[in-house]
Order: structure tokens, then sequence, then C-alpha cells
């Protein structure tokens, strides 16, 4: 089957599939929603009117038997930050949406009528439907109607309340192959699939399936690939203590973002830790290993019971854990698992969300610690839209900013995750200069700055922070346009196998010829390309900036701050 592009015309209620142009063919995940919003959005518009596009990407493996494979890509420019953005995530979409021979789907326009609509996606094509009864509806009562509407194995992508009210912290969920939810979660992806009135996008493959030029060249790259996944110590951490197995390793790093940003360690991480949470789910007998898509040989997920043995939540990710955990002081699990459920169910970002509410702490809106307190804002204020609820689910900047605070950590307008940058100065160096505001994933400095993968630059200095975080963020690119988890990055940066097989496999795929070095050319141009849009959009230099107090407020417990200086900074760009 022949990749095509799927578009969908929201102003006019039509749609067509279109050829994939030759400039695009060789582009999936994050490679190509960004090369198609550089190509058709106009960077100055506004991310909720009808010149933004949601572009909607399996990467290039997706849809393969490829171990790790499974991570679509959804971009747009954010509402959160007005820079360009791709937010990855697991789940059924990619997969199945590869299948069915989809290279995008380009969502463009805005109804004229005020009316809501759902997308159905087959290789026939796809079809624009009136919606009415899930309107307002949590992403969880979303996915147990579907359950009953659908036929065999299809893929959701569904919007929550927070997507419906146009919050810039919502996001986009997606399906999990156990009816469980995985968040295309950073820069109000949500908001934007809310502006075009599309509650859910379901995607039937029939009996696609991915060609493979060289089957058995694909299968023994793969094998090899496979192999040096799981061979690794980090992958066998993750799969028995989840990302969480960082809060004791960042708390003891002095990195771990505590009561807003005032210290880097937590008193409560134990409680917390990835430990306690692995003994939790034994006790209750949810599952510590659990995979977000089929085919992931690391499996960091797992599903989280309450204390009824009655399963809570899964996907339960470290930088949700902190952010609710030690950045809002709160040291009992469950409440930040029912936090993480009901973020989960209004459709907003664990992190953008959960950081706002450390700020609205600072800001007396309730008590550091309060971790019931945070549950029932969710519940009452967020997911109803009251005024408080809208101010919070607009991000941790709208927070600070209807408080009249300084200590509001964003960049670009995006909260910042769960590495304080004081402690741990290369991860700092990404939140600058990411071309999507403050985010780990977009070049994970903590692997080589903490944890001793492909080699060890010591995070309380200033020296190969630069270089670090360049050739992640570079790496990183081309990964996420691959459709691979970014947990693969652990093999890659120590195991000579794992590299040269993942270029195998796109080789295999797509009969090419591709080297290392193209990979590093590929991530290279996907940075260039995301840099000119924002450039266009109106940003400069000096938005690659972190907020003041990381330069004027020491951290305990090593008494540091951020003392890069612009022109240091700057030098990130030279490639
Ligand atoms: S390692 Fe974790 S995030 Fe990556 S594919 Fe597996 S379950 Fe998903």
């Amino acid at each position: 089957m022949t990749d095509k592009i799927f578009r969908v015309n929201m102003s006019t209620l039509t749609t067509s599939v279109e050829e994939v142009p030759a400039e695009w063919a060789g582009h999936g995940g994050r490679g190509l929603t960004s090369t198609i919003v550089a190509a058709e959005v106009n960077p100055t518009c506004h991310p909720l009117g009808s010149a933004n596009k949601l572009v909607i990407a399996p990467g290039l493996l997706s849809g393969t038997v490829a171990a790790n494979s499974g991570r679509i890509s959804i971009g747009a420019k954010s509402p959160l930050t007005g820079t360009i953005k791709e937010s990855n995530a697991g789940g059924t979409a990619a997969q199945l949406l590869a299948r069915a021979g989809c290279k995008a789907i380009i969502i463009e326009g805005v109804p004229g009528e005020d009316k809501w609509y759902s997308l159905a996606l087959t290789p026939e094509g796809i079809t624009i439907n009136e919606e009415t009864e899930l309107i307002g509806k949590g992403n969880f009562e979303v996915l147990s109607v579907l359950d009953s509407r659908l036929e065999g194995k299809q893929a959701v992508l569904t919007i929550g309340q927070a997507g419906e009210m146009r919050l810039a912290a919502a996001n986009i969920s997606i399906k999990d192959p156990d009816g469980g939810l995985r968040s295309s979660g950073r820069g109000g992806l949500g908001a934007v699939m809310g502006s075009k009135k599309i509650k859910f996008i379901t995607i039937d493959p029939k009996d696609g399936k991915v060609a493979i030029a060289d089957p058995d060249k694909f299968k023994q790259a793969n094998r090899v690939f496979a192999k040096a996944l799981v061979d690794h110590p980090i992958s066998q951490g993750l799969g028995q203590y989840g990302t969480n197995v960082l809060v004791n390793i960042i708390n003891e790093a002095g990195g771990l973002p505590t009561r807003n940003f005032t210290s880097g360690q937590f008193d409560g991480h134990e409680a917390i830790s990835g430990e306690t949470m692995h003994d939790t789910i034994l006790e209750r007998g949810g599952k510590v290993k659990h995979n977000c898509h089929a085919g992931c040989v690391i499996q960091c997920s797992q599903v989280y019971h309450d204390a009824k043995k009655e399963k809570l939540t899964s996907g339960f990710e470290y930088e949700s854990i902190w952010a609710m955990g030690a950045d809002c002081c709160v040291d009992n699990l469950d409440h930040i698992a029912e936090a993480d459920r009901i973020m989960d169910d209004i459709g907003i970002d664990t992190i953008e969300t959960s950081v706002a509410m450390g700020v609205a702490m600072e800001g007396g809106v309730l008590e550091f610690g309060d971790g019931a307190g945070v549950c029932r804002i969710l519940k009452e204020e967020v997911a109803s839209g009251s005024a408080l609820g809208r101010i919070i689910g607009n991000g941790a900047g709208a927070v600070g900013r209807a408080f009249g605070l300084t200590r509001v950590p964003v960049v670009k307008n995006q909260a910042i995750p769960a590495y304080d940058p004081r402690a741990i100065k290369g991860i700092g160096i990404t939140y600058a200069t990411s071309t999507q505001g403050a985010d780990h994933t977009m070049g994970y400095t903590i692997a080589t700055n903490i944890l001793n993968v492909g080699g060890n630059v010591d995070p309380l200095t200033k020296e190969g922070q630069v270089e670090l975080s360049r050739n992640l963020q570079v790496a990183t690119a081309a990964i996420d346009s691959t459709g691979m988890c970014l947990f693969i990055a652990f093999a890659a940066l120590d195991n000579e196998t794992c590299l040269p097989a993942l270029v195998d496999m796109l080789n295999a795929r797509f009969d090419l010829n591709l080297t290392g070095d193209d990979v590093v050319s590929l991530g290279q141009s996907i940075l260039k390309t995301e840099r000119a849009f924002n450039s266009a959009a109106g940003f400069t230099a000096a938005d690659d900036r972190l907020p003041e107090f990381f330069y004027t407020e020491p951290l305990p417990p090593h008494n540091t701050v951020f003392d890069f200086s612009d022109e240091e900074i700057a030098t990130f760009w030279d490639f």
C-alpha cells in the first residue's frame, strides 16, 4: 500500500486523500509534522484560529514489528508557547494509522456552526460525522462508549473537557492496547483539536499492512536492535520501577525541584519513589510492567491500583509524580495517583497543570502538601471551567501572571519539568534552547549528567553542557521521526550495535542506503526548520532564557545558580 496524506477541512466540512509530495516522502513522525506545519501554517497566526493546522503522523517505522516503534507525533502551532510544537505518545494510533496507509492527517480550518464532530479514518478515506452524545464527557467515558460503538480493533484519539474549553494545557489522549490512555501532553494540542470542534478521531486499518522492501534484512536488524534495548541496565530498571525510579536518584543529586522550585530535595521522596510504588503495586495486585503499545520490549508503564485493589491509573510517570509530589510537597502516592487519573480524564497535561498548581500554592490558593485539595480543584474547578480552573488550566505562566508572582518556572511559557537546571546544568541548556519551550524530552541530558549513559558530564559545572544538549537535541529530533520511544536512547548511546541496527531497519523498510551521518543531518535539519518557524513567529535569542530566579536564587543543597551567559547559550545554534 502506498502511503497517502489524509486532509480534512473543518471550514468546508470536506476531506480528500492526496499523494505525498516528494519533499515530504523521507519524513515521518516529528520530522513530518514540523515540515508540514512549517510549510502550511502562517507562523504569526492565532493558534486557535482557522489558519492553524493540526498534523498527526506515525513514525517512519510505526506499524512494523520494530521494537518500541509505536509513537504517534502530533504537531501544530502551540497555544501555550506560540512556537511550533510536536508532542508524541504511545498507544495504538501510530501503528494502526501506518497500517491504514496514512502518512499524515492534516486538519485545517474551523467550523462555521457551533457543532461538534468526530473523524473516522479507514484506508479508503476519512469521514466527518456530527457528534452530540459525548460532548462534555471525560476521556474514560468516551473510550467506554466507543468500545460499544466501534467494530474490531480501532485506535482512538480524544480530547476531554480541557480540550473542549481550549485550555492551553489541554492534551490529546490516545487509547492504549488495554483501553487505558497515553497522552500527547505538552503544548496544548488538545486546545487546537477543540478549536476545530473535533471530539475524537477513530482509526480502522481494516486488513492493511505496512510494506517492507527487504523483510529478511528488517527482521535481522530488529533482532539486534531489540537485544540492545533489552540488555541495557537502564531498560531493566525502567521495566521494574518505571520512570519513577528517578525520584530517589534525582533527589540524591539535589536536582528534584521541591516546593515550587525552592529546594532540590524533598523530605517525602521515599513515600513517592519508584521503589515504594513498585511495592504498593505488588501488594495491591496491579501491574509492575506494562507496555503503552504492542512491541515495546522495555515496558516502563504500569497499572496502579487504589487501596481497594481497583485500577486507579496507568502510565504513572516520574515527571507527573514529581510535579504533583515534590513540587507541590504532596507525599501521598494515592492522592497523586488520583490526581493523575482526574487529569487523564479531563485531558490536561499532568506536568503543566501540576506545576501550575505549585505556583498557585505559592500564590495562596491552597497549602503546599494538600493532595486532597489538588484533587478537589481539578474536579470542581478545572473540569467545570470555573474562573480559577481556567487560570490553572492555562498553565503555570497564566497562574503566575494572575497572582503577580516572580517564581514562575516556565520557558516560552511552558512549565519546566522535573529536573532543576541549577543542579543539572545540561538540562537547563535544553530548556532554554528547545524550539518548543521547556521540555526534558527534547534533549535528555540527564542520561549523561546523572545516569552516566554515553559518558559523564558533571551536572554542576558548565563545561561540556552546550555540546551535550546540542548532540542530544539533534539525535532526539531524528529518533522522534522514526516513531521510536525515546528510551531507546540509552542503548543507542552505550551499545554500538543499536544505532546501526536502527539505520538498517530504515533502509530495509524503504530500500534506502542511509548512514548514521544521514540520521544526524536529518535531526539538524528538523531543528533548523522548527527554529525558522519560531523566528518568523517573532521569537529571538532573547527568548532562549530561563526565568530570572534561576540566575539569582541559589538552590539548596548545592546552593548553585544557573550561570550561563547569553553568549554561551547562543553557541548552541552553531551547527
Ligand atoms: S518504554 Fe515505556 S514509553 Fe517507551 S514504548 Fe515502552 S511503555 Fe511506552
